[in-house]
């Protein structure tokens, strides 16, 4: 394996540019001048900034029809019409989920994505059939890019009989988290949701995603049951609440109290930062120590027509919901899309620091605050040291 140095190159706001050393896939030295030799090629890193490789926590790969014909969105906007028309699209369009997931993965390998969560449907129709086809697209591309999967229950895990045993089955497939939604006002029954969801991962040794959309105190109350079920299951690590919009809508005494809570059982959360709902209080979060991660949910699905996988763009969304205009505020972006993800997906030997290794973006920008705002569409990918993605396409044949 070929050792690098890049000269010159920025990697933080407000830092002078560095030199970076690559050695057998590792970072090997960060330092403001490193002599060259003779054994190792040289970059030069001048304009141009180095980022971790971003982390997606919240995908749907099996939902995309990136590439596919467009989809003509014409759906009522309540939660069961969503559902109910994706189901029978799905039915009747033979939908494959192993060549969506694929072409989402290489989209995310394109502008820099190293490491993605995805739910993945399992419903009483569709059975493992998704489970499968995204799990198969994971070991494709296992060498590029660290794809988790949780067993997501789109369609209710109460209401329709079956989907319990189908979600143990996904985990004995290997899924790495059970996923649940709404346990109150999409299922109607909060503690038996919960207990059956919270049941499975601690029968499979694994960790809880929950799709939790409910408002203000309802919202509220199934944040509460978790936190109850991660104390007493010792799941501390292990528990990500998504989106989570109640956490922006509660009263501050009592959302200061959430955040105390979630800090201590070390609950995650992931955003999208939606344009049209309450979002969870970043900065508090952070203060109790709770890792809020950065996801980009569905994409170009039925569900609706936006979004493009990429998480410098992602990282914009959350500046502007949040109404980050400082750099230092925008640090927020960054790590929502970097190592905040990292702790979720439990990604070991993360970030751009002596010893890790060497997974990183190199984008043409003065900062990192331009290449969040300015979204370069050339980008310079690196795994484990070696290139594998330059002027917009992959290096490496699959
Ligand atoms: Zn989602």
């Amino acid at each position: 394996m070929n050792n690098v140095l890049f000269k010159g190159i920025k990697l933080l706001e407000g830092e002078l540019p560095r030199d970076v050393l690559v050695k057998d896939g590792v970072i090997a030295q960060i330092a403001p001048q490193i002599p060259i030799d003779n054994a190792t090629a040289q970059v030069d890193g001048s304009g141009k900034v180095m980022l971790p490789r971003f982390v997606d926590a919240h995908a749907h790969l099996d939902k995309t029809l990136w590439g596919m014909e467009w989809y003509h969105n014409d759906v009522p906007s309540d939660l069961p019409s969503i559902i109910e028309n994706e189901r029978q699209y799905r039915a009747e369009n033979g939908f494959d989920s192993y060549r969506q997931s694929s072409q989402m993965i290489e989209q995310y390998l394109l502008n820099g994505t190293g490491a993605v969560r995805s739910h993945v449907d399992v419903d009483t129709e569709i059975g493992l059939a998704h489970i499968e086809g995204v799990m198969e697209a994971a070991r494709t591309y296992k060498d590029m890019i660290n794809i988790e999967t949780v067993c997501f229950p789109q369609s209710g895990l109460l209401q329709r009989a079956g989907t319990f045993e189908l979600m143990d089955r996904a985990m004995q497939l290997g899924c790495d988290y059970v996923g649940g939604i709404d346990p109150s006002s999409f299922d109607r029954d909060p503690v038996r949701h919960l207990d059956q969801v919270f049941g499975l991962a601690e029968k499979h040794g694994r960790g809880v995603d929950l799709h939790l959309h409910e408002p203000g105190t309802l919202g509220a109350f199934s944040v509460e049951l978790v936190i109850e079920r991660t104390r007493a299951l010792s799941m501390q690590g292990k528990v990500t609440i998504s989106h989570g919009f109640c956490l922006g809508e509660v009263e501050a005494a009592y959302q200061h109290q959430l955040a105390k809570q979630l800090g201590e059982q070390q609950i995650h959360i992931a955003t999208t930062a939606p344009a049209n709902r309450s979002v969870p209080p970043f900065e508090l979060l952070r203060s109790h120590g709770v890792h809020v991660a950065a996801g980009n949910d569905g994409i170009r699905d039925t569900w609706s027509p936006y979004g493009s996988g990429d998480m410098l763009q992602r990282a914009m969304f959350l500046g502007l919901k949040y109404r980050w205009r400082k750099d230092k505020q925008l640090e927020h972006a960054l790590y929502a899309i970097t190592q905040a993800g990292s702790v979720l997906l439990g990604l070991e030997d993360y970030g751009l620091e002596q010893g890790k290794s060497a997974d990183f973006v190199i984008v043409d920008a003065h900062n990192f605050v331009e290449a969040i705002v300015a979204q370069p569409k050339q980008r310079e990918v690196y795994r484990k040291g070696e290139r594998i993605v330059t002027g917009g396409r992959l290096e490496v044949a699959q």
